[in-house]
């Protein structure tokens, strides 16, 4: 249920109103829209009907809820998640790039420096990899989220990082400044929950072989929690075809720009899979209205312990970087 609250609503009634609907453990969310303050309600119906908040003095109107995932509908304000200092979904192109996995103190410093050099303004590198075989480099755990964080901090590059496991997220959360749940984690429901308990900023990203409506889904489980600092990152899904990766749906992108208040982005290197596609897929993914990139990128990537053939060396990166924000100006200018 929203309920508009009256446009002269007093502190204390708002607050009461408030109160009665925590109190009967009821979720509710207050947000701003449209020069007017909301309250968006979930839980039990039955809750709902006996709480009968329409006659509550700070109450305008009750409107049901048509959505599945009212939380991250467009209903409500869009906001810009900020990672560290940078705006994510404020107008700007952000992009993120660094290695795929976390690797080596050295490595990472002079992969950052130059990614920071080409326009990246947040550092990815992943100290827990998600690997489809057990005996490949699962990474670096906390000695990685260490490196990652002393090599953010030199360089002032807020950094984002994988969680995999929900015994881990504590730890990850006081390294990182973004936490990324992978594809293969999108539908780990108590993966979510406990992020969405967190104040951290989520690269949530779209699982291969889920639908747009449950990739909302699953935000909407973060969101539910409380956090509402949830970035979606369509990364490309798994098609008949072989010859890429994965398919980025850039159809997507555009339902997503219209359908949440969420900041949308786009990872262009494990949909491609393959550094000659990526700038390509990745003009598309700006085109289509994406609001950043997470880009893997590499200095040597014939010898990186995860993903290399996808990875970009620092001037392929640099070229794209220019590529994609002279498209995100043209579409700024056009609209
Ligand atoms: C990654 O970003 O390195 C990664 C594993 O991505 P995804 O979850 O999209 O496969
Ligand atoms: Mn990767």
């Amino acid at each position: 249920m929203i309920l508009i609250l009256r446009k002269d609503v007093s502190d204390p009634d708002r607050e009461a109103l408030l109160l009665a609907l925590r109190r009967a453990e009821l979720q509710a969310e207050e947000q701003a829209a449209d020069g007017r303050r909301v309250v968006f309600v979930t839980g039990p119906a039955d809750l709902l009907r006996e709480l009968s908040v329409e006659g509550h003095p700070a109450v305008e109107r009750a409107l049901p809820l048509t959505s599945p995932h009212p939380l991250v509908s467009r209903a409500a304000a869009r906001a810009p998640v900020r990672i560290g200092a940078v705006a994510v979904g404020g107008g700007q192109l952000t992009l993120m790039a660094g290695p795929c996995a976390v690797e080596d103190r050295a490595l990472l410093r002079e992969i950052a420096s130059a990614v920071r050099g080409a326009g990246a303004v947040v550092l990815r590198g992943g100290a827990f990899k998600p690997r489809t075989s057990p005996y490949a480099f699962r990474g670096l755990g906390e000695e990685g989220l260490r490196m990652l964080r002393d090599v953010g901090s030199e360089l002032g590059l807020p950094v984002v990082t994988e969680v995999l496991d929900p015994r881990h997220l504590e730890l990850v959360a006081r390294h990182a400044d973004a936490l990324q749940i992978g594809a293969r984690n999108m539908q780990n429901f108590p993966l979510l929950v406990e992020a969405g308990r967190t104040r951290k900023p989520v690269v949530l990203k779209r699982g291969m072989g889920s639908t747009v409506k449950e990739f909302l889904l699953a935000a909407e489980y973060i969101l539910a929690e409380g956090n509402d600092q949830v970035i979606l990152c369509e990364r490309g899904i798994r098609t008949f075809e072989d010859s890429v990766r994965h398919l980025l749906d850039v159809a997507a992108i555009a339902q997503l720009r219209e359908t949440t208040r969420l900041p949308v982005i786009a990872d262009p290197s494990h949909a491609a899979g393959r550094a000659d596609l990526v700038p390509a897929v990745a003009r598309a993914a700006v085109a289509a209205g994406a609001e950043g990139l997470l880009v893997e990128v590499h200095t040597r990537p014939e010898r990186a312990l995860s993903d290399g053939p996808q990875a970009l060396m620092p001037e392929g990166f640099r070229a794209l970087a220019r590529e994609v924000t002279a498209i995100h100006g043209a579409l700024r200018d056009r609209s």
